[in-house]
């Protein structure tokens, strides 16, 4: 996303600013990492959100949690939505943003109860992101993210091919728990994301907002490419649910 030239990049923040969420998720797949971690809802933790987009994983943190959380993106766009949400909830007490890139976050050293990133890690890699959040976590802390993962050893080459290009970093389960094991970390759970998370919560907004999207870009050929380069993900999402999809990982810094 960050290597992207100025004009793809404003494209893909319009395209996505105004749907709920900018990856797959859903409020109950949030609660059920969250309870994963093992951690006490009640007590005055510090989280940080990191890849937040809009928001929709903070808010659920938020009202279903007491602790105070900093929500982290690198585009101001984003946050301006979520700021207005947090106002609107009467959050502001406890939910912050801040526009920072999420590869050199300016935190200090065992500053956070928990990390959360949904859909986002993939950005620097996930086990560069381990690696460098690590010692921003207490000790004891807890990470909860979601990544990108084969679900089984064979793959239709059609389908590798197109993940090579598109996120070269995705890898088995077991591989990515072994990544969760050698940076520092003991796994405390793990699920996939059901197929509603995609579908419903996720594609569904954004198909609904391709005709505006195209309208108000004058229908250029820029525009035009990033719709159909979604359009094309949804298509192999619903060839190829059954090899790869997204796994939670939730894991205790050691
Ligand atoms: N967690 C949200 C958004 C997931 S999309 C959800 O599940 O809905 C990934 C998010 O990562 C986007 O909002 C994007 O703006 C953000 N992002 C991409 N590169 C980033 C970086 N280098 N630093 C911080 N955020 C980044």
């Amino acid at each position: 996303m960050i290597s992207m030239k100025e004009t793809e990049l404003a494209l893909l923040i319009d395209l996505y600013k105004d749907c709920p969420r900018q990856g797959p998720g859903s409020e109950a797949e949030t609660l059920k990492a969250l309870q994963m971690t093992g951690i006490n809802t009640q007590n005055d933790l510090l989280i940080a959100d990191i890849g937040c987009g809009v928001g929709a994983q903070t808010l659920v943190l938020a009202q279903h949690t007491q602790a105070r959380i900093l929500a982290v993106d690198l585009f101001p766009d984003f946050l301006e939505r979520l700021d207005k949400k947090i106002t609107e909830q009467g959050l502001g007490e406890r939910v912050s943003t801040l526009a920072h890139n999420m590869d050199e976050l300016p935190f200090e050293a065992e500053s956070f109860d928990v990390l959360w990133s949904e859909g986002a890690i993939y950005n620097i890699g996930f086990e560069n992101g381990l690696r460098k959040w690590h010692k921003f976590l207490k000790p004891g802390g807890v990470v909860a993210v979601s990544e990108m993962s084969w679900f089984t050893e064979a793959r239709p080459m059609e389908l590798e091919a197109y993940w090579a290009e598109a996120y070269a970093g995705i890898d088995t389960i077991a591989e990515k728990i072994k990544v969760i094991e050698k940076t520092g970390y003991r796994p405390l759970g793990f699920f996939v994301l059901p197929e509603n998370c995609w579908t419903d919560n996720y594609y569904a907004p954004l198909k609904g907002h391709f005709e505006e999207f195209l309208k108000r870009n004058s229908h250029s050929e820029l525009a035009q490419a990033l719709v159909e380069e979604n359009r094309q993900e949804m298509a192999y999402f619903e060839q190829y649910k059954a090899f790869c999809g997204y796994g939670f990982y939730i894991m205790q810094k050691i």
